[in-house]
């Protein structure tokens, strides 16, 4: 049990040994990382992410403006955590469905924009591991913060592998080891987007386990 390629029964299998009041997701609108060996041999890996944006910050944004700002968010996951490895044996899809709205119904994550986070305004994002709250600086959107690699398309995408469990390369409680740079290193060391494949793995064993969309 655990390995990567556990097949999908056993994960089902899996989840009866957790809580099940912890995960109760009616309509299916949580973090959700599946796998499967298709007909032609190919393993598919699909990630599934919904989520409520709101304006939390003191910034007037219009319903327009947060409509654009959702659909960024939604391409950059998006791109992010796609990917085509192996010749094609092995291909991971990820599809993100962001709303503008002020509360999560129906056991979306939210995604706040707030003016402040930690009480710096250096920090760009943040987002407990395994959680549903998102919050990420109202000043990517303002122009208030930029510089150093920074916007709302890599920070909403790096806050998103957070919550769906990923750690910075360089935290002593990462397992994935010798990561190099991706799209989990801070933004003040590096630019770079995408996920690798380990860490894909790493979000679909956390899925597996019930570790996700915890409150
Ligand atoms: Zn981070």
């Amino acid at each position: 049990m655990g390995g990567v390629f556990t097949p999908l029964n056993l994960n089902v299998y899996a989840y009866t040994h957790q809580d099940p009041l912890r995960y109760v997701d009616p309509d299916g609108r949580e973090i959700t990382v599946k796998r499967h060996l298709d007909k032609s041999g190919v393993w598919r890996t699909d990630i599934k992410f919904t989520a409520v944006l709101t304006n939390a910050s003191s910034a007037k944004l219009s319903q327009k403006d947060m409509a654009s700002y959702a659909r960024r968010i939604e391409q950059a996951i998006e791109r992010d955590y796609s990917k085509t490895l192996a010749k094609g044996k092995e291909v991971v899809t990820a599809h993100a469905d962001i709303e503008v709205g002020t509360k999560a119904t129906g056991g979306q994550h939210t995604i706040s924009l707030v003016d402040q986070i930690a009480g710096s305004k250096d920090v760009l994002g943040m987002a407990p591991f395994g959680k549903k709250d998102i919050l990420v600086n109202v000043g990517l959107v303002t122009g208030a913060v930029s510089g150093g690699g920074a916007s709302l398309e890599r920070t909403s995408a790096h806050e998103f592998g957070h919550s769906a469990n990923l750690r910075h390369p360089n935290d002593p409680a990462n397992a994935l080891k010798l990561l190099t740079d991706n799209l989990m290193s801070q933004t003040q060391y590096s630019s770079s987007e995408k996920v690798q494949f380990n860490q894909v793995m790493e979000m679909y064993k956390a899925s597996s386990s019930g570790l996700l969309n915890q409150p």
